[in-house]
């Protein structure tokens, strides 16, 4: 079991695969062409692979595979395969913008993808051409059909911006509880690659207009989701996820790795760890140590708010968000 220096246990494990995107979401990514990560630098499905197995024997319980847009990357169902094969009670999901998701939801469900959040931030057209950069919305909206068609299960993820979609929010809410999809919004957090003038709607304003709509309670958090919980009067629950609010390091289970192999404690810390040279040498006990001592260094509090607070440098499209 792998347990940080605060008593945490840390089970959850989120893999980048890519930090490539085919969006140029405002709140994420940098409008202007910027150099990638070299392809020749990425672990490969199986070297990823060989650390996911130490991941597993360590102790990590859930993988989610995110991105950049996971799904740019080629026969990620054979890697998830992978994963469910070694282990089937993995706890197997996925992030996604679901803009190519129609033609690959059955595979995926199929390699043994259990569970999908999509980014859906708007149901205008328009709006979403001008967050994401491009006419993406009919794919998207297919590309959920599908994924409910085949099985899999989906939760939403938006990020209500002022001026922008934060007056879809109710449209979105009701999209979401049509198709049993439990909705979280995401409170926009401020980082260096998004674009200036965003400003986010804060939990407590969001809070205000969703009770303008309809009466909900407060059930806390579940477990370790960062995600704060409500529950309207029919039983549909939605999630707020509110960094500048609530402090959800104490049950933070976390740690991720991206695309090159490090492998990160927190996503608000610029630290981390390489498991790129033990994995190609074929050192799985090296890989090993690098895991646990990451997990050993987690930091208790992110920093958000208080006298630290500071403004990620680390890109939400390489870490996976
Ligand atoms: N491409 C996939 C997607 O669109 O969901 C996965 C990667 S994306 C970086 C993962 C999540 O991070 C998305 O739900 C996105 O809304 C969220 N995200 C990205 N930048 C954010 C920001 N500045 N504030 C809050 N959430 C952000």
């Amino acid at each position: 079991m792998l347990i940080d220096s605060y008593d945490r246990v840390v089970d959850y494990l989120r893999v980048s695969v890519t930090e490539r995107c085919n969006f140029r979401c405002q709140y994420c990514m940098p409008e202007k062409p910027f150099s990638w990560v070299p392809k020749e630098n990425l672990l490969s499905f199986e070297e990823l692979f060989e650390f996911m197995k130490v991941a597993i024997d360590e102790g990590i319980k859930k993988i989610r595979i995110t991105g950049g847009e996971p799904l740019l990357r080629e026969d990620l169902d054979k890697f998830i395969k992978m994963i469910y094969d070694y282990e089937p009670s993995i706890d197997l999901a996925m992030t996604t913008n679901a803009f190519l998701l129609k033609g690959t939801a059955q595979k995926l469900k199929d390699a043994g993808l259990k569970r999908i959040n999509v980014s859906i931030d708007t149901l205008k057209p328009e709006v979403a051409q001008a967050i994401a950069g491009k006419d993406v919305l009919k794919n998207v909206l297919d590309g959920v059909n599908e994924a409910l068609k085949v099985g899999l299960k989906v939760k939403v993820n938006m990020v209500p911006m002022k001026g922008m979609n934060a007056d879809e929010i109710v449209d979105v809410l009701e999209y979401s509880k049509e198709r049993n999809m439990t909705i979280r919004f995401i409170e926009y957090m401020e980082n260096a690659h998004a674009k200036a003038d965003i400003s986010g709607l804060k939990s407590q304003e969001l809070l205000a207009i969703l009770r303008e709509h309809y009466e909900f309670e407060d059930e806390g958090f579940d477990g370790s989701s960062p995600s704060h919980y409500f529950r309207m009067k029919d039983g549909y629950r939605f999630g707020l996820i509110e960094p500048y609010e609530d402090d959800f390091c104490k049950q933070c289970n976390r740690i991720r790795l991206t695309a090159e192999g490090h492998l990160i404690p927190c996503l608000y810390f610029d630290e981390a760890m390489s498991i790129a040279e033990s994995i190609k040498r074929g050192d799985i006990k090296g890989a090993a140590l690098v895991l646990k001592e990451v997990v050993r260094t987690k930091p208790e509090k992110n920093r958000w708010g208080g006298e630290d607070s500071e403004i990620s440098s680390r890109a939400f499209y390489e870490t996976g968000g």
